[in-house]
Order: C-alpha cells, then structure tokens, then sequence
C-alpha cells in the first residue's frame, strides 16, 4: 500500500485510475464521499479539497459548512469491481479538518486517533480483529429488500446447501484485491446468515477495514441480485448479527496481554483492561450498540451476551479469553454489532480497557458456568449486572459516564445522543404489530 503522496500519484498512473472518492463517515458509521476526477488529486492530497459540510448528516452547523478533507495514503485502494485500466475508480479514506486544516472534533476517525493517541502515551497500541457477521438475503422482483433468507442451512455448512457461499466468496476476492487479509469465512447459525473474519491490525486501520467491508460486501451481493444487511436482529427467533471484537495492546512490539509466568498466560494488564471493560459496558453499549433493534438481539437464547461478565472458557459472557497465548494472546468482546461506526465503537472501548489500566482495577471473578441458568440471585451474589435492555436505558448509561463521554469528545457525544434521543422518540410512538395481535381483540 501507498505510503507517501508520490507513491499515490504512481498508483494512480500505473492503474489509469480515472475517478478518486473521498471518503469519511458521519456519526453514524455510513460511509460518504466526495468523487474527484484523477486532474485533481494531487491538489485534495495537498489538503485542498473543501466539501459543504452542513449537507451531511450529524455534521457541522451551516454557519462553520466549509469543511477540509485530508487523504491517508495509506488508505488507496481500487475497486475491484469496476472496470480496470479505463476509468477505472480508487478510493482514499479521509480525515475530516477544518477550513484551517486543524481537525475537525465532530469526525469520528478523528474521535478514534485522539484516544490511540492516548494510548501511545502510556505506551500501548491497540490491535484489533473484528468478526462481523450478516445476512443475505433475496431481494423483490422490483430490487426492494426482503428477510427471505437464501438457504436453510446453519454452522459451517458448505454448498450446495449454501448459496450464500458463491457471493460470499466473490466478497473474500473483492476484498482481498483491496488489500484486506482475510482469515476465514463461513456460514453462520442462522439461515441465510454468513461471517468473514480479518486479520488483526491496529485500531484505525481495523475501523476503515469494517467501513470499507460492509460497503464491499453491500456492493457484492447487490451483483448477486441480493441483500446483504448488517441489522443487528433482522429476524425474530434466530441469531442476529454481531460483530465480535477481538482486542490486544502491544507495547515496543510485543503483546502486553501475554505473561508466560502466570499460570494461565495472560498478564495483570489483561485483566485490568478487562476490569475497564465490564465497568463502562452500560455507557459504551449505546455506541457499540447503536440501533433500537440492536437490543432484540441481546436477549438470551441467541448466542449474543445480555449480563456484564467475563470467562476464561464459557462463550455467554461479555468478555471472553480466548485460547490462544503468545502474540495471539487477546480479549474477545462479544456485545458489538455491526450497524455500530467502528471508528466510535473502538474509541470507547479502548477508552474503557485503558480507565481499567490507569486505575489499576481488579475484575470481579470469572463465570465460567451458564449466566442463563444461574437465578436472579446467584448473579446477584456475584455481581453479574445486566447490559442495558434499550436504547434508552443505553443513552441514559452514556449520559452517566463521564469516561465514555470524554473519549467521544463534546461534539460527538452530543450530536450522537441528538440523533438517537430523536430515533427513541419516534419508535417509542409507533403501535407495532405486535401490540395489535396481543390486544386488539382482548381490551
Ligand atoms: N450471532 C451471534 C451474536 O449475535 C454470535 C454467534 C457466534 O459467532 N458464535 O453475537
Ligand atoms: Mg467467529
Ligand atoms: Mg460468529
Ligand atoms: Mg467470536
């Protein structure tokens, strides 16, 4: 991958490139861009494009529109499904400054680089490796998207049962040709429900690998005459999609949650990030969490945690230690969907492990038995609480955690729970099907 302007401008003559996007996201995660001819790139990679910064959602006020957009060369990619060599169309990611050129506290890749950067003064980089999963679905005659899944098969089934596997690996091909090492694929518990995994990277490079892959595999499957959604419970009464988040600090190169003189293998640190983890679990779920649909998914019986916990083995829990030890040694979280923005979703997280660290915290025992089977008051008894049940109760957690609140900065924090406050209000005023079925014929 391209390093320096010069090494992009080559890029470019070398593949014909015609047309270049400009990419950030809103404070929702979605993906926005700006598309410039190859003529102009050498002036945007110079930090002169300016956009209109008060059409985009979640963004700035009109009176401060004209917004700057900063390519990371590091970020060029092609797109593979595009006609190469005429007119064919790469990709930059950007990030978000001011007409100045000092950075722009409402963008989220810049949320994230404020706290990898307090990161780094402790010493620590973090590492990330995101599983996200989704759904593929068939789509009406007229394009429209259905919640017909297009197979009945379930775990690491493989074709002919699984139709998803042709667009799923035409996505692992995409993805690879933009540079993306893919770690495994397969389909997943639910019908019609898929999962691709990615290597680790450090945490903004993971962010734009989640923005750009659920676009990819949008795009795929769209050429596949289906739907690809990442709604966190698209279907009641299977698994919905989650996009787990395996975490780890390296501190001069080597894995800071790996200590070959504990017995178990996992350092002090491990734990104290972990502690961090469970403590702001209700305030980081409103981000990682982000949608009203999200919590239909972290109900129990789906495989997705609903109790703030940890385990070295179990699966149920918030937080598990996976197997692995040496550089591999890692957490993995399990709340996270994919509808949440990564750049966000990894800021506070890492600003909730990192509180852990600063403050030295000791996590409550691991559970290692069955959350689910245990009575209200043996979780009780062992301070097992519960992620919050909505977006509400989410929003309210958030409202209380000055730690989360900090890692997301003023702007963002409260142009996100402006946002969502609105989505609350607009559902909690909705008479769903539901409520007609239990009531109309009995009240
Ligand atoms: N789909 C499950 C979830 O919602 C996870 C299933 C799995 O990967 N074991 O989190
Ligand atoms: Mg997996
Ligand atoms: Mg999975
Ligand atoms: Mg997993």
């Amino acid at each position: 991958r391209p390093k320096t302007k010069e090494e992009v401008m080559e890029r470019v003559r070398e593949l014909d490139v015609r047309f270049i996007r400009l990419q950030f996201t809103d404070i929702l995660g979605l993906i926005k861009n700006v598309d410039i001819p190859a003529e102009q790139l050498e002036k945007a990679l110079d930090g002169q494009v300016l956009f209109d910064g008060s059409s985009i959602e979640g963004f700035v006020r009109v009176e401060e529109a004209d917004m700057l957009l900063r390519p990371d060369p590091q970020t060029f990619a092609v797109f593979p499904w595009q006609e190469q060599g005429e007119g064919a169309t790469a990709r930059l990611i950007c990030d978000v400054c001011h007409a100045d050129g000092t950075p722009f506290e409402g963008d989220p890749r810049g949320t994230l680089k404020r706290v990898c950067a307090e990161a780094a003064k402790l010493g620590f980089t973090m590492m990330v490796g995101p599983e996200p999963e989704f759904f593929l679905f068939l789509r009406e005659p007229d394009g429209r998207p259905t919640t017909k899944p297009i197979d009945q098969a379930s775990y690491f089934d493989l074709g002919p049962v699984d139709r998803g596997e042709e667009c799923r690996r035409d996505c692992v091909l995409a993805l690879q040709k933009m540079g993306f090492e893919i770690e495994s694929s397969h389909h997943e518990v639910a019908p019609g429900q898929h999962e691709i995994d990615f290597k680790y990277t450090d945490a903004v490079a993971a962010a734009d690998n989640i923005a750009t892959f659920r676009f990819v595999v949008r795009t795929i499957a769209i050429q596949h005459g289906l739907h690809a959604s990442f709604m966190p419970k698209p279907v009641a009464g299977v698994n919905g999609s989650g996009m787990h988040l395996h975490m780890s600090l390296f501190r001069d190169g080597e894995n800071a949650f790996y200590d070959p003189s504990q017995p178990d293998g996992v350092s002090p640190l491990l734990k104290q990030f972990i502690a961090g983890l469970l403590l702001h679990a209700p305030a980081y779920t409103a981000i990682c969490n982000p949608l009203i649909n999200s919590y239909k998914r972290l109900v129990p019986g789906y495989e997705a945690p609903s109790y703030i916990a940890w385990s070295e083995r179990n699966r149920s829990p918030l937080v598990r230690i996976p197997a692995r030890r040496g550089r591999s040694t890692r957490i993995e979280l399990r709340s996270p969907d994919p509808a949440c923005n990564p750049y966000l979703a990894l800021a506070v997280t890492l600003a909730a492990g990192l509180d852990g660290i600063k403050r030295g915290l000791t996590p409550p025992p691991a559970v290692n038995r069955n959350i689910y089977a245990m009575t209200p008051e043996e979780r009780e008894a062992e301070g097992i609480g519960m992620l919050p049940q909505s977006l509400r109760d989410a929003l309210v957690a958030l409202e209380a955690d000055p730690v989360i609140r900090e890692a997301l900065g003023e702007q963002v924090y409260r142009r996100f729970v402006e946002a969502k406050s609105i989505e609350w209000e607009i559902y909690r005023s909705q008479v769903h099907q539901w409520e007609l079925d239990q009531y109309l014929s009995i009240f």
